[in-house]
């Protein structure tokens, strides 16, 4: 009798916990059907947003990057490459013919916390004082150490851009809060700090990640249109017409078009599917309301999704044994630990369980247990990743290359035109399944035919050497 009921408390205990599963599962649904309406969404939130400012949540912001990089560049050029919790300084030499990148140099460097909550000054005088430490070490590479150095700044924030070499600060993402620099243009904050060290460099292009990498990606393949990056947090940009940016009428440039900076971790649209721990994970954070595309898909966030939802079963269950108060922390289960146990092909899961163990402080985690846990983390990471293939349809529709119209496709010869798309970011680099998951949903929403044209192409460096790139191509050296 005894044995019976303790079977029977069991089950209803798992029951518990399979509901939270079953429950948070549904929410989190990406059929076909709802990754079309999130294509459309997005295709019909960039018109809104190249329609006017405040036009949508999608801020479509002008990068005044209207030529990219074309593989004549010659010299040797700098960037700094600013985005999350590290920056990097990247020197670049280029042969000038045929993109030839003839060495790249890359020296990574955290940001200590309380230099991300404090003044902007005391930010960029750090960067500064490394960047020229690391100029003296490699200054003699250089022929002619007289001549002022020029900077690609890859700032990864939404930025209003002034030209392609300032702008002011929107607002702060992923984490970072410095009040003084919202509202100042930071190329000048960054020259500022600059010129107090001594330093003879200019910023010669300021631009996002995206665009950096979009850069390269184009340096090395004429047929590329788009950048995303899916790192500690999300964005993309794209090459658009210039006649199509409404709210810059009148903007003439000599290529017709420009790159626009989509700031897409902001898109929204009440067909994404949203659950209750996505709505908490907003509400709680510093930036609520905002970055709610983001919130779904980016490495800040997405081992945190997980703990919610594990933290939910045992406070709803005993499946974890006595050990929910271990999961109660927020943000302590990070993405890439997340990203381990997702990816732990044993058989008795031995991965997990050490992370479990070592990480999050609990011990013996039963096996099924430990599978629940695998399964809450490919949920999580399978929207992501499918709703990131729907914002990259979102923009192949919008340039007219999603096959949707065989006019506008330009299907020449029976054939769809290729389109290239750089993809890169921490998360997207490190995470086996979030690619497949993302490959196999591009193809799922265009079919086959036409994702065969599709091309998602990633490179390594690609945001810090594609801003030296430009940081030739708009140099006054030139
Ligand atoms: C920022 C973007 C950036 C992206 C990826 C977002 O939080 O708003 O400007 O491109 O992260 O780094």
């Amino acid at each position: 009798v005894i044995l019976v009921g303790r079977r029977a408390r069991r089950r209803r205990q798992w029951g518990r916990a399979v509901a939270v599963l079953r429950e948070f599962e549904e929410g989190c649904s990406t059929s076909i059907g709802r990754l079309r309406q999130v294509v459309d969404a997005m295709a019909v939130e960039m018109h809104a947003g190249l329609a006017s400012d405040g036009g949508s949540k999608l801020k479509m912001l002008l990068t005044f990057v209207d030529s990219l990089p074309d593989g004549q560049e010659m010299g040797i050029y700098y960037s700094l490459d600013l985005g999350a919790t590290n920056f990097r300084v990247l020197q670049v030499e280029l042969g000038g013919r045929n993109s030839m990148i003839l060495r790249h140099k890359v020296e990574s460097h955290p940001i200590p916390q309380y230099l991300m909550t404090g003044k902007i000054e005391d930010l960029f005088d750090f960067i500064a004082i490394t960047l020229q430490n690391i100029i003296d070490k490699n200054g003699v590479a250089e022929h002619n150490p007289d001549l002022r150095r020029e900077l690609g700044f890859t700032f990864s924030f939404p930025v209003r851009q002034i030209s392609s070499s300032s702008g002011i600060l929107i607002r702060w993402t992923k984490g970072i809060s410095i009040e003084n620099a919202i509202g100042k243009d930071v190329t000048q904050c960054l020259e500022e700090a600059m010129s107090r060290r001594g330093l003879n460099m200019r910023v010669a292009v300021l631009v996002n990640d995206t665009v950096g990498s979009l850069a390269l990606g184009h340096y090395h393949d004429e047929d590329t249109v788009a950048a995303v990056v899916i790192g500690t947090g999300t964005n993309a940009c794209y090459v658009e017409l210039t006649e199509a940016i409404i709210k810059s009428q009148g903007l003439l440039t000599n290529s017709g078009g420009m790159v626009v900076n989509m700031e897409w971790g902001s898109f929204w649209s009440s067909h994404l599917p949203r659950t209750p721990y996505d709505i908490a994970l907003d509400d709680e954070s510093p930036n609520r309301n905002e970055q709610g595309f983001e919130k779904m898909i980016s490495g800040m966030y997405l081992g945190e999704i997980v703990r919610r939802v594990l933290y939910r079963m045992a406070q709803e269950s005993d499946i974890f044994g006595d050990a929910a108060h271990f999961m109660s922390a927020p943000f302590s289960l990070r993405t890439p630990l997340m990203a381990s146990m997702h990816e732990d092909d044993s058989p008795d899961l031995k991965e997990v369980a050490k992370i479990l163990r070592e990480n999050l402080g609990m011990q013996d985690v039963p096996l099924r247990a430990r599978r629940m846990v695998v399964r809450v983390c490919d949920i999580v990471a399978r929207r992501a990743a499918r709703l990131v293939a729907a914002g990259i349809v979102g923009i192949l529709k919008k340039i007219g290359r999603d096959g949707s119209d065989g006019v506008a496709t330009g299907r020449t010869k029976g054939e769809f035109r290729r389109s290239v798309i750089v993809v890169e970011g921490g998360l997207y680099a490190s995470y086996e399944l979030f690619r497949e998951y993302l490959k196999e949903a591009v193809a799922e929403i265009l079919g086959e035919e036409v994702a065969r044209n599709v091309v998602l192409r990633t490179f390594e460096d690609g945001s810090g050497i594609g801003a030296a790139l430009l940081a030739a191509s708009h140099s006054s050296n030139r």
